[in-house]
C-alpha cells in the first residue's frame, strides 16, 4: 500500500510539474502578447435599440491570437492579465485597436470593459481621454462598463476616476448586473448611467416569475434615471419579452455574434456580414 501511496505521488507530482510549466509557458506568453502588441485583437459586438431595432453603438471584447493555439478567450486571459499586472496596457491596446476601428463612422457608440483594477490606476482617465483625442472621438461617444471582478474596496479612488472621466462626458455602466456584487446601493455611490442584466437572468427568461424579476431591475433602474441594457440575448421569445418589459437596448447572438473589425465595416456599409 506503500509503494502505491508513492506511486500515486510520483504521478501526481510530474502532472502538477506540467501544469506549473504550462502556467509559466501562458504567463511568458502573455506578457509578449502585450509587449508586441500583435496578438492582442479587439472584435465588436453590435447592440441594438430595443423599440427601434436600430444599431446603436458596439461593444468591444478582447481576443489572443496565440501563435501556437490559437483564439483565446477573455475568460482565460482577462484574470491572468490582472495577476500579472498586465490589465493596464492590455486595456491600452484594446482601447486604441476599437477607436482606430470607429473613428470612422461619427457618433456610433463605443462600449469598452475595464475592470475596478484598471479603474484604481491614477493615470487610466488621463490614458483614455488622450486615446480618444488621438483619434477625434468625441467623449461623449465612449461607455465603460465596469466588471466587478473582484470586491475591491478603496471605492473612492474609482469615484475620483469615475468623476474625472463623467465631466469630460464619458457615461458608466454596471456590468453582469444582478450576478456579483453589484446592487442597487452600490449603483449610488458609482454613479452609472446603465445597467447591463446579466446573462443569466436572459437565460431564464420564460421560465415562471423571472419576467417579473427582469420587470423590477428595469423599474427600478428607470426610476433612478439609468438605462438598461439586456446581453446574451438569444432567442425571439426573450427579445418579445424584454421590450415588453421596457429594456431599452439589447445584445446578443440572436441579433450578432461579435464582429471582426473587418466585418464590422461591412456591416456599417449595408453589405452581407459574412
Ligand atoms: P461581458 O462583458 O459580459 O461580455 C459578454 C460575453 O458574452 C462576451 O464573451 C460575448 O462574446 C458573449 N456573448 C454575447 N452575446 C452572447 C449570447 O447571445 N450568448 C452567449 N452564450 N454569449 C454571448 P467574451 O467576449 O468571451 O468576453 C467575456 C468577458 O471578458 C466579458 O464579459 C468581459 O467581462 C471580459 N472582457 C472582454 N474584453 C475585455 C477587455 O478588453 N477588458 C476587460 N477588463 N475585460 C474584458
Ligand atoms: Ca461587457
Ligand atoms: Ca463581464
Ligand atoms: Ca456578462
Amino acid at each position: 500500500a506503500k509503494a502505491a501511496g508513492r506511486g500515486r505521488f510520483a504521478i501526481f507530482g510530474r502532472h502538477m510539474d506540467e501544469v506549473l510549466q504550462a502556467r509559466r509557458e501562458m504567463e511568458r506568453d502573455l506578457r509578449a502578447a502585450v509587449e508586441n502588441r500583435k496578438e492582442i485583437e479587439t472584435v465588436y459586438q453590435p447592440v441594438y435599440d430595443a423599440g427601434t431595432g436600430q444599431l446603436s453603438g458596439v461593444e468591444a471584447l478582447a481576443r489572443w491570437r496565440h501563435p501556437q493555439k490559437g483564439v483565446i478567450g477573455p475568460d482565460v486571459f482577462i484574470p491572468l492579465a490582472e495577476e500579472l499586472g498586465l490589465i493596464q496596457p492590455l486595456g491600452q491596446i484594446v482601447l486604441h485597436n476599437a477607436c482606430e476601428t470607429v473613428a470612422r463612422y461619427d457618433g456610433l457608440k463605443l462600449a469598452i470593459n475595464a475592470s475596478l483594477l484598471e479603474l484604481h490606476a491614477a493615470s487610466y482617465p488621463i490614458h483614455i481621454l488622450s486615446t480618444l483625442a488621438q483619434f477625434q472621438i468625441n467623449p461623449q461617444r465612449l461607455e465603460i462598463e465596469i466588471t466587478e471582478s473582484q470586491q475591491l474596496d478603496g471605492s473612492r479612488i474609482s469615484e475620483r476616476t469615475i468623476g474625472v472621466l463623467r465631466q469630460a462626458g464619458v457615461r458608466f455602466a454596471i456590468d453582469d448586473f444582478g450576478a456579483g456584487y453589484s446592487s442597487f446601493g452600490r449603483l449610488q455611490d458609482l454613479h452609472v448611467d446603465r445597467i447591463k442584466i446579466d446573462k443569466s437572468f436572459i437565460d431564464a427568461l420564460g421560465q415562471t416569475g423571472s419576467g417579473a424579476v427582469i420587470e423590477a431591475m428595469i423599474s427600478m433602474a428607470h426610476a433612478k434615471g439609468l438605462q438598461t441594457t439586456a446581453e446574451g440575448v438569444e432567442t425571439e421569445e426573450q427579445s418579445r419579452l424584454l421590450r415588453l418589459a421596457g429594456c431599452d437596448q439589447l445584445q446578443g447572438y440572436l441579433l450578432s455574434r461579435p464582429l471582426a473589425g473587418e466585418a464590422l465595416h461591412r456591416l456599417l456599409a449595408g453589405g452581407p456580414v459574412v
